[in-house]
């Protein structure tokens, strides 16, 4: 199931080149709440027979007559790996640096931004990077998971770009200003998944292709990240992981176009702007 975000704050299910509206069918009264995404999540074994009813049956809209938004607005938290792929930490100069050094850090939520959305740099001066990530989003509420059960607490994946400024600021403020999240175009649920450790993820800034490379080589997969950051904090329906960002990472600048894409996760771009 392909869940989304759109509109008005409506809540979306992707059948191929529709968009079916849940947002009644969810008995969601205000259609504009952030929260509401958060509610399917955490309901959502209960929900999940009375989403097919109204996907079967519900008004179908064209995909491009919609606006896109952010899946998952208002996670209550947005944790994230350093250094997770070998290529990525050689290029950094840190080739002997892993998770287990420095563990997960976090984003600020309010960071988060969908597709179509602007990328706003605060320096004019400071070199802002991409880093193409796959996002872990947390079904349920998950503390000290054994990595044998860690799939058990994944809802589902989505497409994340981990804005990030270079310098000395701790990595929870380099990479916390607004707009420094993109994530989308929407959910994929864990069942079309087969193997969230075997995906192809890439990004271009306008054309060129900066990122080319695939999950499998993740120093802490899947599994491991959920063990490893639900020993440190409980996360809860909705909460991200971002995975890390294999090689590649480079500069975007005023102008620019980005755009990610994981197989089977779909695609979205994001332009990119000088602050006020
Ligand atoms: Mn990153």
């Amino acid at each position: 199931m392909k869940l989304c975000r759109f509109n008005d704050s409506r809540i979306g299910v992707i059948q191929g080149d529709s968009v079916i509206d849940l947002t009644h069918a969810l008995g969601e009264t205000d259609t504009r709440s952030p929260q509401a995404m958060l509610r399917l999540i955490a309901d959502f074994p209960a929900l999940h027979d009375r989403i097919e009813r109204a996907a079967a049956s519900g008004e179908r809209l064209s995909f491009d007559d919609c606006t896109l938004l952010a899946p998952v607005p208002t996670p209550t938290k947005l944790v994230a790996a350093p250094l997770n792929y070998d290529r990525h930490r050689r290029e950094m100069g840190l080739p002997d640096t892993s998770i287990e050094d420095l563990g997960m850090f976090l984003k600020a939520p309010s960071s988060i931004i969908g597709p179509g959305d602007i990328v706003q740099l605060p320096f004019p001066d400071r070199r802002t990077d991409h880093e193409c990530e796959l996002a872990l989003v947390i079904g349920k509420e998950a503390s000290r998971v054994s990595r044998k059960d860690a799939m058990d607490y994944i809802f589902g994946y989505t497409c994340l770009i981990d804005v990030t400024v270079r310098g000395k600021e701790d990595r929870s403020t380099r990479k916390s200003f607004d707009t420094f999240t993109p994530i989308g175009p929407y959910i994929v649920t864990k069942d079309e998944v087969p193997d969230p450790n075997n995906l192809d993820m890439r990004l271009w800034v306008n054309d060129e292709l900066r990122q080319d490379a695939n999950t499998n080589d993740l120093i802490f997969d899947v599994q491991r990240l959920i063990e490893f950051t639900s020993n440190i904090m409980t996360l809860y329906p909705g909460d991200i992981i971002a995975t890390g960002t294999p090689e590649g990472v480079g500069p975007i600048r005023h102008g620019d176009t980005v755009t990610i894409e994981i197989e089977r996760l779909g695609r979205m771009s994001v332009s990119v702007r000088l602050r006020d």
